[in-house]
């Protein structure tokens, strides 16, 4: 997809810190971590938003196995982990490329719904 910054990450065109990648799935660290630990997991098929891939549903698999590998891999299950996904606008989504942040690392602020 033309102008898409996570296609253009996942492309290697524009540069990224990379946690982990398969066939599927690329995922790096966020640039403005919200956490100790924060990571963005994206499918190199580009979709707009979660919603695509309730059509999609073999790229949720994909996109779930990964964090499941780099979750094991880091042990980040042993101090706990939130995956949290911003679909549309007015839920906080700005980069139009599907994606689920993954922050763990401390304890992390309870999760709010308004501004
Ligand atoms: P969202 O607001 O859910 O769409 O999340 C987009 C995320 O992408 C934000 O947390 C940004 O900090 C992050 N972000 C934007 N540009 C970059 C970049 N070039 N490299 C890594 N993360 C980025
Ligand atoms: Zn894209």
């Amino acid at each position: 997809m033309e102008n898409c910054l996570f296609c253009k990450i996942v492309e290697g065109k524009i540069p990224s810190t990379k946690v982990y990648e398969d066939e599927h799935v690329y995922a790096f660290k966020d640039i403005h971590a919200q956490a100790k630990i924060h990571y963005l997991f994206v499918h190199k098929r580009h979709s707009h938003d979660v919603m695509d891939l309730m059509q999609e549903k073999s790229q949720l698999i994909d996109i779930f196995s990964g964090i499941g590998q780099l979750v094991q891999k880091e042990n980040l299950h042993q101090s706990g982990f939130r995956l949290v996904n911003n679909c549309g606008a007015l839920a906080g989504q700005t980069v139009f490329h599907t994606h689920f942040h993954l922050l763990s690392g401390e304890e992390l602020g309870a999760f709010g719904a308004r501004r």
